[in-house]
Order: C-alpha cells, then sequence, then structure tokens
C-alpha cells in the first residue's frame, strides 16, 4: 500500500504509519513474530510481487555474515528459490527504507509511529475525518484511514494451561525439549511451521551425499514424536513449477463480464459461470487432455473426481509420489497446470465472492475451498523432505478426526483429543503438549477490534442473499444464528468478517460506503474475500484502493 502511495505521484499527500513493532515491512510471517531461522516462505523471488530491487539482486548485496547465518550462497542463489522467512523479513524492511527515501525524495511528508498499537478507531462523518488512538495516549484525526493489520493469533487458553498452544505462533517458543508425543491440530502450512522447529529442538536433520534427508532424536528425548490431526487425513500438495508465476493474474473476469452475468442470474453472480470462466476454459487451453475428461463437471463433480486418489492412498505415499512429480516438474520448467489454474480460480474468485449467492458461497465453502487449501498450499521441497524424514524415523504420523473432533484443555495441563476415526472407533488421547495448527481464523463481525467502528455501526457484517427461499430456510433450520431475514422478507447468510465494497471500503449498517476507512486486514473480511491471501492479495487490493484514494487530496493513515 505504501508503495501505492509513493508511485501515485501525489506529493501533496501525508501519510502516517502505525507499527506496534520497532520496524517496518517483515510484518507477522517474517518477523520473529511468526518465525525463526528455520522457516521459509512459500513463493520464490520470481513469484512476489515487485517492490524496489528484485530479491536476487538484494541478496548480492548482503554482508557474509548474514549470508552464512542463513547457509546461503550469493552465487547459487536464483529467483526460483523460496527464502528463509527471516531474510525475506529483512528484505521487506529494507525496500521498506528504500520507498521512505523515495517518498522524501518526492517531497512527501511520511511520519511513522513506531512502537504504537492503534486501540481504537472512530469515524466523524460531521468532521469528514477519522479519529485514531494509540496506545501512547495520544489521539490522531485523518483524513482517510487504510487498516492493514494483518494476522492476528487470539489467545484463549495458552499461558493459562501448561502445555497448550493457541497457535504456533511466535514459533520461538515451541523451542522446548518434549520427551513425550505431542498433539497438533491441522496439518498444513500453520502445522508445518510447529514442527520444523519442535523437529529441531528433539533431534536433528542429515542429508546424505545422494540427497536424502533423514532425521535421528536426540538422546534427550527418545519418545519425542508428533501427531498431527486433520479433518480429512489429506497433507497438503507440494510447490511445483508455475508456468506463469504471477499465476495469470490479468485474467480475472471484468467488471463487464461479472455484471453481464449477474444480469442473467437475478443480479448474482453464479459460482458454475466463474468454474468454467476461471478454470476449465483455461485448462482447455493449456490441457486439452484432461480438460477432456473434467469439461462436463459441475465443482460436485470436480472435486471427488481429484480428490479420490488423494483420499485413497496414503497421506505420506501420496507426499512422496508428490515430492518426485514437483521435482520434475521444477527440473523440466514444466507446470502441473490443473493445480496452477486452481491457485488462479481461488485468486479470481476473491473479489467478486460478495456477489455470490447465499447458496454458491455455501458451495464454495464446503466444496470447493477444501480442495483449494489442499492443492495451493505448495509446500516447499523441503519441507516435503523433511515430513517424509520425521515420517520415515517413526517420529510423525496424521491421523483422521472427521467434522466434529474435540479438544479439552485441562486445568493440570495439556489437553484431551477425542474424536471418532473413518471406522466409526472414538478415541480419546491424552496430550502433554498440544499445539493448535489450524491456521489463521476468519474472525466474526462481533470480534472487529475497533469498538469505535463497531459501536456507532460503521461497519456492518458480510452478508450474502439466498436466491431460492427454501434453501434459506432449509439453512435456518439447520443454524438460525447464521441466517437473517430483513423486513422485505429477503434471507441472508452470515459469513465471517464485515461488508466492504470492490474497493475494500468499509460499508455501515444502511449499506453506505464509508469514504474515509478502507481495510485490507484479511483475518476481518474473510466472508468476502475467502481466498487463502498472500503477497498476491496485498498487490490487488492496494491497487484496488490506491485507484479510489488518488482522486482526493487528503492526509492519510496506514496502521
Ligand atoms: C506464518 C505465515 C507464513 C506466510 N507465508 C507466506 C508466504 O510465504 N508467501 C505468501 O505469499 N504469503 C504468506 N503468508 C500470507 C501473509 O498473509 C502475507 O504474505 C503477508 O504477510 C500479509 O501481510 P500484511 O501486511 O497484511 O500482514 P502482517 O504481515 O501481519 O503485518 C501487519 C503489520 O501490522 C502491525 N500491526 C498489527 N496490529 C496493529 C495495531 N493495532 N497497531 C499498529 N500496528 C499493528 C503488525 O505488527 C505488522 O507489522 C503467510 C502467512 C503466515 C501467517
Amino acid at each position: 500500500m505504501f508503495k501505492r502511495l509513493v508511485e501515485s505521484g501525489r506529493t501533496d499527500l501525508s501519510i502516517d504509519i502505525f507499527e506496534k513493532n520497532n520496524k517496518l515491512g517483515a510484518g507477522m510471517p517474517y518477523s520473529e513474530d511468526g518465525a525463526c531461522y528455520e522457516h521459509i516462505t512459500n513463493v520464490s523471488g520470481n513469484e512476489i510481487p515487485d517492490i524496489v530491487t528484485p530479491i536476487a539482486e538484494w541478496i548480492k548485496t548482503l554482508p557474509q555474515d548474514t549470508l552464512n547465518r542463513f547457509k546461503l550462497d550469493a552465487n547459487a542463489f536464483n529467483d526460483y528459490k523460496v527464502l528463509p522467512r527471516l531474510l525475506f523479513g529483512q528484505y521487506l524492511t529494507a525496500q521498506f527504507k528504500l520507498l521512505q527515501q523515495q517518498a522524501k525524495d518526492l517531497g512527501m511528508v511520511v511520519t511513522v509511529h513506531y512502537n504504537t498499537r492503534v486501540i481504537n478507531i472512530t469515524d466523524k462523518p460531521a468532521l469528514n475525518k477519522v479519529l485514531v488512538e494509540g496506545d501512547n495516549e495520544k489521539e490522531y484525526l485523518y483524513d482517510q484511514v487504510i487498516i492493514c493489520t494483518g494476522h492476528n493469533w487470539p489467545v484463549k487458553h495458552e499461558g493459562k494451561v501448561a502445555g497448550y498452544f493457541d497457535s504456533p505462533y511466535p514459533p520461538s517458543k515451541l523451542a522446548f525439549e518434549a520427551d513425550h508425543a505431542v498433539a497438533i491440530r491441522g496439518s498444513s502450512l500453520t502445522a508445518i511451521d510447529a514442527i520444523r522447529t519442535l523437529a529441531r529442538r528433539n533431534g536433528s536433520f542429515t542429508k546424505s551425499e545422494a540427497g536424502l534427508v533423514s532425521y535421528a532424536l536426540n538422546e534427550g528425548s527418545p519418545d519425542f514424536r508428533m501427531v498431527m490431526h486433520s479433518r480429512n487425513g489429506l497433507l497438503p500438495a507440494v510447490r511445483f513449477h508455475l508456468e506463469d508465476s504471477h499465476l495469470l493474474k490479468d485474467s480475472v473476469l471484468s467488471k463487464e463480464e461479472i455484471e453481464a452475468n449477474r444480469a442473467q442470474n437475478d443480479g448474482f453472480l453464479s459460482l458454475d459461470y466463474v468454474f468454467d470462466q476461471n478454470f476449465k476454459s483455461k485448462i482447455a487451453d493449456g490441457d486439452p487432455e484432461f480438460y477432456e475428461q473434467i469439461k462436463d463437471m459441475k465443482i460436485e463433480d470436480f472435486v471427488p473426481f481429484v480428490m479420490e486418489l488423494r483420499e485413497k492412498l496414503d497421506a505420506f505415499q501420496l507426499l512422496k509420489a508428490e515430492y518426485a512429480e514437483a521435482e520434475k516438474s521444477i527440473k523440466r520448467k514444466q507446470s502441473v497446470y490443473w493445480k496452477e489454474i486452481l491457485a488462479v480460480l481461488s485468486f479470481a474468485m476473491n473479489y467478486p465472492a460478495k456477489y455470490l449467492s447465499a447458496e454458491d458461497m455455501q458451495r464454495l465453502q464446503k466444496v470447493l475451498m477444501p480442495l483449494i487449501s489442499v492443492v495451493i498450499a505448495f509446500v516447499p521441497q523441503s519441507s516435503a523432505q523433511e515430513l517424509l524424514a520425521l515420517h520415515n524415523a517413526g517420529v510423525l504420523e496424521l491421523v483422521t478426526v472427521g467434522d466434529d473432533s474435540e479438544v479439552t484443555p485441562l486445568t493440570t495441563g495439556g489437553a484431551n483429543y477425542c474424536y471418532t476415526d473413518e471406522k466409526g472407533e472414538q478415541h480419546e488421547t491424552y496430550y502433554t503438549t498440544f499445539v493448535d495448527s489450524i491456521g489463521q481464523p476468519h474472525f466474526p463481525f462481533e470480534k472487529f477490534p475497533y469498538r469505535g467502528l463497531l459501536d456507532h455501526r460503521t461497519i456492518s457484517p458480510a452478508v450474502l442473499k439466498f436466491q431460492d427461499e427454501e434453501s434459506a430456510k432449509q439453512a435456518q433450520e439447520k443454524d438460525p444464528a447464521k441466517v437473517r431475514t430483513d423486513e422485505a422478507g429477503n434471507y441472508y447468510l452470515q459469513v465471517p468478517g464485515i461488508a466492504i465494497n470492490d474497493n475494500f471500503q468499509v460499508i455501515d449498517a444502511y449499506g453506505a460506503l464509508n469514504p474515509r476507512i478502507y481495510i485490507m486486514a484479511v483475518p476481518y473480511i474473510g466472508g468476502y474475500n475467502p481466498d487463502y491471501s498472500g503477497l498476491d492479495f496485498s498487490e490487488a487490493a492496494s491497487a484496488l484502493i490506491i485507484k479510489s484514494l488518488v482522486t482526493k487530496e487528503d492526509d492519510i493513515l496506514l496502521v
């Protein structure tokens, strides 16, 4: 967002940035808040949106001791490699500095409030301003505010229940000796973060000359092992070569295409139309053979078709096979096309999701998202190697727990994990250590952190209208809290987070957009923005925000 502001050419803007920590750029995943040395990005340099200096170039400017600390050879580094996350954080901080210098050269006034947490925001429509309160007991007035507060990992039991962790972040807290079985809820990237740290503290990895990774336990942790618990018993798919490193970002549906489809469909964007346009038609061009197999499928046919193999094979066996497939793909620079296009679909779905009917959103959440979350996690090669090494050493297993498993924290420490397995057998297992690793939660409307916006109804819950009254009534019967009606008798499904428009402006309780307040903090807009967002999201969202902003002459605040 800051880059967009600097590049806007609007030298009359003055910008204040509030950052609760002491550095800019690194954010949560790429600083000590979200990473240790062993944690890596799941994207390579060439997949990262341009900032100022390309990563491969920046790496060459690093002092030798930094390279040594990250075990990097500057000459062997190229833009196809993933990076240690802490190093990527350093890169982002350095890029932020360059942008600050550019702003200064342009004569833009930029003030950074380090170590200042914004604790409340209140809209002041009569003044045409927004009031911001910092934890430094100061208040500030701005013409516009852009909320970019990113990740939030709520703490519920951690600190009160010994051995219970509400998330693996910051991961340094998991660097302890655990001579027992550790329960991990989740089996995707967040779980891998926990695993990489715990594994290193209780054993070590070695790589043979042939490149085979193996794992051995430390003498002090002979009984250490980790048990991942997953609803469907699946591991995420491995990173492969992407034909388009920016995932055909230009091929998302245009405003006109969305409007034309809505006009034919009672005002709703049809999920089947998006699946046809952003997935099937692209497969037809790129992989005609695969297209022949899926051309008549709806998402309800397609998902079981591609999941069948995953569900039949043992998850680690499949990981091994996928690792080999990905190696081939990277060596030959050949994509696994349908997986790549599924990532395009997920990205493309994000922006028009607010125009789906409630019924289509339910299909998206229930049918398509579980597949997308598995396929587009893009597990880096070294993580896949470590998971396989741990499994081969008998230290890592995965159990399927279905949809209604329960974890009960115990006041005496640890937690009980209760679930019913695939054969219908019930299990209750006690774990001394439990790490919740299911990923960034999407917060409900009520959990929005700035009371000033909630209490004055400046923001409203994200809802989607039902297309069909009968299906609305059925949904209401199943979960009354999630379905609401209006005076005209329309039914709405409440989805996570707050309502926003296409420019990421908040929408009030009367449906009016707020011209002063923008939000791109993903945990609070998950209903209208269901993609597993990464750096590509920040690039796309900031492009829309700047377009809407640059026409105005105002002071701007970035939180
Ligand atoms: C563990 C992890 C790994 C990831 N890895 C990748 C990856 O490899 N590739 C990828 O594309 N995406 C990845 N992602 C997705 C990630 O969402 C984005 O890459 C990106 O970091 C999001 O940036 P952000 O600025 O929105 O949020 P954040 O990085 O969370 O930054 C938010 C900033 O706001 C500050 N802040 C928060 N609250 C306040 C407040 N009240 N007042 C003042 N300051 C505040 C924080 O200190 C922080 O600096 C990862 C996500 C996680 C959680």
